[in-house]
């Protein structure tokens, strides 16, 4: 059997281990320490001046603390991009908000300005005006920011922007995460740059940095012993696990290029194949870090499924994945209200996501090419 190649697996710079050793060398093993300092001060660096940085256990946590930042609590309802990953949407139900699903558009695959629009118009009517918008940069595509924006602006609720795909991605030059009201990155193992498993919350002052640190550490009141005025978490991230950051951080650039050039890779091998699209920029305003590659296959041209591919990568032991089956979908959230056209069921009924990691090989792109050469013959 030939090894496995895999979806998006963590691609190590060899200095991590360098910076986990100075933690324990100083006995920073606990959850502050220089580690933590200096990736969240590279990560500011990196996305610009007037971002502040929270590192935490997960992005999950981040969107959660994101949402309690904006207020959201019982009863409330919170708009979500439906076509994601389910970490997006959980953390609403845990301020125990509900959740209001909107679809997609094809350019970006990423929330709808015109469904988006209608479903705020009509929970409007309803009586419930949502709190917040979480919308997602879905495989490192940034949505319509410009649209997107101008419609939650014009409604004046916040938006919470998903990067957890997206360290990297740019809109108009600007990094994504650095958008909205709050942006949240993931560095799980899958992810392009990892920390094992970690992420952070992106926001615009110091004193809400403060703030959230405050939230994700107990929520310790300043006094000489353990008081608490309100409810806390423990959501901060080890020190330890930051010295990964560290050492990864140090290798984003290639990491970005490395993926982008997979999606090159992609683009051409797919160029003379009829009914076969590989997902990609819709223009020079989006900037992607392709964390995945992504296929859709229109089975009337082809007379072949993304199942049928699928099975046949798998037969030479290569991962693929059909795309993310929307929120509105799923047996936990069907019956909560949902606006669109569509887009996203269609996306992912002929959507496939491809190996798309940074340290693929030659090799592993000639395995890729036979089978999909084989595959359409
Ligand atoms: C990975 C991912 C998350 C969750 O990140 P964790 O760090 O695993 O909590 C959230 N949203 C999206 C879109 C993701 O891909």
């Amino acid at each position: 059997m030939n090894s496995r190649i895999w979806l998006s697996s963590p691609h190590l710079s060899g200095n991590e281990i360098k910076y986990i050793e100075d933690a324990f060398e100083k006995n920073w093993v606990t959850s502050i320490g220089d580690n933590l300092n200096d990736f969240e001060n590279k990560l500011e660096e990196y996305l610009g001046e007037d971002s502040y940085v929270i590192l935490l256990n997960t992005c999950t946590s981040a969107i959660h603390l994101a949402l309690i930042e904006c207020g959201i609590g019982y009863g409330d309802e919170v708009i979500c991009q439906s076509m994601t990953f389910s970490a997006s949407a959980n953390p609403i139900t845990y301020c125990g908000a509900t959740p209001i699903f909107v679809d997609s558009e094809s350019d970006t695959w990423n929330i709808c300005p015109i469904a988006l629009e209608e479903a705020i118009v009509d929970r409007i009517s309803k009586g419930v005006k949502p709190k917040a918008i979480i919308a997602v940069h879905l495989y490192g595509m940034p949505y319509k920011i410009d649209e997107i924006h101008r419609v939650a602006h014009k409604h004046n609720i916040p938006i919470i922007e998903d990067a957890a795909e997206a360290l990297g991605s740019t809109y108009k030059g600007k990094a994504t995460g650095t958008f909205g009201r709050f942006g949240t990155i993931s560095f799980n193992g899958n992810k392009i740059i990892t920390t094992s498993g970690g992420g952070a919350l992106i926001c615009q002052s110091k004193k809400e940095k403060e703030r959230v640190i405050f939230l994700a550490t107990q929520a310790r009141d300043d006094a000489p012993h353990y008081q608490h005025s309100q409810i806390g978490y423990n959501y901060r991230m080890s020190n330890i696990l930051a010295g990964i950051g560290r050492g990864q951080m140090e290798v984003l650039e290639d990491r970005i290029i490395a993926r982008r050039a997979m999606n090159s890779f992609y683009q051409n091998l797919f160029a003379d194949i009829n009914g076969v699209e590989v997902f990609k920029e819709p223009s020079t305003d989006f900037y992607s870090n392709h964390w995945l590659s992504a296929i859709l296959i229109d089975s009337k041209v082809t007379g072949k499924t993304r199942e049928d591919l699928l099975l046949a990568f798998l037969e030479d032991n290569i991962e693929s994945r059909p795309l993310w089956k929307p929120m509105h979908l799923q047996p936990i959230f069907k019956n909560l209200p949902y606006y669109g056209s569509n887009v996203s069921e269609k996306l992912f009924e002929n959507g496939l996501c491809l190996p798309s990691g940074s340290n693929l090989t030659d090799q592993d792109r000639f395995r890729i090419s036979k089978v999909v050469v084989d595959f359409f013959k």
